[in-house]
């Protein structure tokens, strides 16, 4: 097994049918770009940036930064890298910016919302970015983000930060897409009107699950509830994957069930462009979904979003599929 697996390093992921797919990996730090090749990575879906920010006692220089997304950036060579902008609040702590304790940190000051009140630390992130910009394919994705206001003011940033670097005599690359994590359900909900204006999604299932079923995905009592094979689940994957693909837009995802065998191809037929998981998890997924049929699966989840249970679904899969075998 492990040795077919090998044999797919360089190739492409493509249904039986000819419909071709990206596999890409999640990342915590340059050190992880070595498995990401090592492995057939076609790019990096999600760069979290905040263990950039965590384990120290300051903020990151913009200097630290630039060498750290240059790298990345470049050992990637033209293969795309989605970077996320700082994502620290829920369960992510950055103890010497003294933040308040909060009642509910998943649902409080964190991500996105932190970064537009905290602009200038948000700047020296970006600027750092933009430069780097110049050394690969980098997109630049925010996370939790909840309202277009939020998307609009974090893309004119971007925009200002990128000009005033140009002033500077920066070079900064010319198109960069910019694009955000759905992983509120509100986002997916209004996908139609984000796929408007930006330039990719990618659905962030750890906190989307969590968000929709309203349970804590660290606290074990609930964890019952927390069920990615859930039809509510799948038809906000629906929503987004539709939405975007109306406007001509990619749809990836980065949480846990993009590498999940059950889930795999429930989300190639909901119409997945990018599958973001665990380096060590991409060519297993490669080798799945190369085995299988884009219009066979596009029937298996017409009768998923109809069931009524998250066991209903994964019993159907298993039935149908195989997926463990
Ligand atoms: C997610 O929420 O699915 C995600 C990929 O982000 P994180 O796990 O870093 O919250
Ligand atoms: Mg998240």
């Amino acid at each position: 097994q492990k040795k077919t697996l090998t044999l797919l390093k360089n190739k492409p992921t493509i249904t039986l049918d000819g419909k071709q797919v990206e596999v890409v990996a999640n990342i915590g730090s340059p050190r992880d770009v070595e498995s990401v090749i090592a492995h057939g990575g076609e790019g990096v879906g999600l760069y979290r940036t905040e263990f950039l920010y965590m384990e120290r006692d300051t903020l990151p220089s913009e200097e630290e930064q630039f060498q750290a997304y240059k790298q990345v950036l470049e050992k990637m060579e033209d293969k795309p890298v989605v970077v996320r902008t700082l994502d620290i609040g829920g369960d992510k702590k950055l103890p010497y910016l003294n933040l308040p304790k909060e009642l509910n940190p998943f649902l409080g000051f964190r991500a996105i919302r932190f970064c537009l009140e905290n602009q200038e630390l948000f700047r020296v992130q970006l600027r750092a970015l933009l430069r780097a910009s110049n050394f690969g394919n980098l997109k630049i994705m925010f996370p939790m983000i909840a309202t277009l206001e939020e998307f609009r003011e974090a893309k004119k940033l971007v925009l200002e930060v990128k000009d005033s670097l140009k002033e500077k005599g920066f070079a900064v690359a010319d198109h960069i897409e910019i694009g955000i994590m759905v992983e509120i359900p509100s986002t997916a909900i209004l996908a139609d009107q984000f796929a408007q204006e930006v330039d990719f999604f990618s659905i962030g299932t750890n906190d989307l699950i969590q968000y929709t079923m309203a349970a804590d995905r660290m606290n074990e009592r609930v964890s019952y509830l927390y069920q990615p094979y859930h039809p509510a689940i799948l038809r906000l994957v629906k929503m987004v994957t539709d939405a975007a693909h109306a406007k001509g837009k990619w749809v990836g995802m980065c949480g846990e069930m993009a590498g999940d065998t059950i889930a795999i191809p429930l989300l190639l037929g909901l119409g997945l462009d990018e599958f973001s998981m665990s380096a060590s998890s991409m060519l297993k997924a490669r080798n799945q979904i190369n085995q299988l049929k884009e219009i066979d699966m596009k029937e298996l989840v017409d009768k998923a979003l109809f069931m009524h249970t998250s066991e209903q679904v994964m019993q159907y899969v298993i039935d149908k599929i195989n997926p463990t075998s």
